[in-house]
């Protein structure tokens, strides 16, 4: 590297909080290597990203690049984060994303022109119209995905090849992808469903993948031996690099500038009155929650499971406003909170935000309720922590698949949140995982151990070089 001028990186991330968290996790990286950060987005994002980068950072400089929603048909004004919008609109907001192409060659042109060319261009997987730009320019350009190897792999081999269209049975296998194994339909999300290979979603996808092979690599956020399938079924499709560089994880400060609603240290307080692996955590991410119908069969499942404590982050369930204050008159069966949380004090109740990486890192969590988004995935396997699934949009169907068929480290309990779901069954999977003398349990938990071990040796960085930090270099 050089000594005085620091090498120029550029990062951009698609427009949505789960695609910018991972990039700022892996700049913050890559700063400490030494290189300068120019990390590229909209408006709106890269004033919210002023306050979650560390004022210590002074080598990620943040640079914005106009986008108007409304010249793009379909989108209402002043859009500019998928997170904000309803799920019919995602396409348009993916097909108007295209638009940013002319701009972003002029910015990578006038790097170039002012004697700074970046020594790699890294854009996202909805990007893939990025990589031609970067060729055309002689830049070098690799795709990160903050999803897994797997998830990612049987996303794209579902939206090339459209396999559930080609049987009258709800189960299927990827023609492209047969060591995945069997699907069946309810692991595919609701666009999926309606393609027939004409539609919006389908073209856009075919667009975006085949651009993917102008690439000269892919980096994921994941570990080699956890996700070999999935990136063995990458290299052959793509016949690029593809190299595992995780986990890549943000510190809790920085993470999108949501405040837990309660402390760290309150967790850990009331966690360390709590016996070992006697918690249940229960979150479904930065943004899904469950139907109302759910939570209270969830709420009633908690109540009869006596020797099991939780720490729930319970949202606003589906149809209600979600930054509504916590109702659980409203949500909760009757009493509930009287009843389990306040006189027999098995439970804390957080609304919105937790402080997930805290509370996963204690001795008392023996298990996490989880709709397997990869980034809570690789934070509870990180610590050990088995997991019980309930995936619930884009490839976290795919990601519970791997993490119970491959890896063994995960029960599914419900999928989505158009289904009901029954009380008895959330009892009889929540104690096969957390119950002490529960044989699958056990096996699990043992197997978690094996995972967080082989997670600990990818980022090795002593004498040994882990696999994660070689990939990394
Ligand atoms: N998270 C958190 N507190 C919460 C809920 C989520 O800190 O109450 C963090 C969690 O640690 C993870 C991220 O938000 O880093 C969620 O990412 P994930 O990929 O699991 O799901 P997504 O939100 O993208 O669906």
């Amino acid at each position: 590297m050089a000594e005085n001028k620091k090498e120029t990186i550029v990062m951009f991330p698609f427009m949505g909080q789960g695609h910018i968290i991972p990039f700022l996790a892996l700049s913050l990286q890559l700063e400490q290597k030494g290189f300068s950060i120019i990390f590229v987005n909209t408006p709106v994002n890269i004033k919210k990203l002023r306050q979650s980068i560390p004022p210590s950072s002074s080598a990620i400089h943040l640079r914005e690049i106009p986008f108007h929603s409304s010249d793009h048909h379909g989108l209402p004004p002043h859009v500019e984060n998928l997170d904000a919008l309803p799920y019919p609109l995602v396409i348009n907001f993916l097909q108007a994303s295209r638009s940013l192409k002319p701009l972003f060659t002029s910015l990578l042109s006038d790097l170039i022109r002012a004697g700074d060319p970046p020594i790699v261009v890294v854009t996202d997987i909805f990007f893939g119209w990025s990589a031609e730009v970067a060729n055309e320019l002689g830049l070098f350009h690799v795709i990160f995905s903050g999803a897994g190897g797997f998830g990612l792999a049987c996303y794209y081999s579902t939206w090339l090849n459209l396999p559930h269209r080609k049987t009258e049975l709800p189960e299927f296998s990827l023609p492209d992808f047969p060591e995945a194994g069997k699907f069946h339909v309810t692991q595919l999300a609701a666009s999926y469903l309606a393609a027939d290979g004409d539609d919006p979603w389908s073209i856009f996808q075919r667009e975006n993948l085949s651009a993917w092979s102008k690439s000269d690599g892919v980096l994921f956020n994941s570990i080699s031996e956890l996700d070999k399938t999935g990136l063995a079924y990458f290299r052959r499709k793509l016949d690029r690099p593809v190299w595992a560089i995780g986990p890549v994880v943000l510190p809790a400060p920085a993470r999108s500038g949501k405040r837990p609603d309660i402390s760290a240290e309150k967790c850990i307080q009331w966690l360390d009155s709590k016996p070992l692996n006697s918690v249940l955590y229960i979150s479904f991410g930065s943004m899904n929650t469950i139907s109302a119908s759910q939570m209270m069969q969830l709420a009633k499942a908690l109540e009869q499971i006596m020797n099991i404590n939780f720490i729930w982050v319970v949202r606003p369930p589906l149809g209600f406003d979600i930054t509504a204050e916590f109702k659980a008159e409203e949500w909760l069966p009757e009493g509930f909170t009287e009843r389990v949380v306040q006189t027999q004090n098995r439970g804390l109740i957080v609304s919105q935000w937790a402080p997930q990486l805290e509370i996963l890192s204690h001795k008392s969590v023996g298990a996490f309720l989880t709709h397997c988004g990869w980034n809570s995935v690789l934070e509870s396997l990180s610590q050990g922590v088995p997991l019980i699934g309930w995936p619930m949009a884009a490839e976290q169907f795919f990601n519970a698949k791997l993490l119970v068929e491959e890896v063994g480290v995960c029960l599914e309990v419900a999928r989505g949140t158009s289904f009901e779901v029954r009380c008895e069954d959330i009892v009889d999977k929540i104690e096969k995982v957390m119950k002490g003398d529960s044989v699958k349990g056990m096996k699990m938990r043992k197997r978690a151990g094996e995972v967080k071990e082989m997670i600990r040796d990818a980022v090795r960085n002593d004498e040994v070089k882990g696999c994660s930090v070689k990939a990394m270099d």
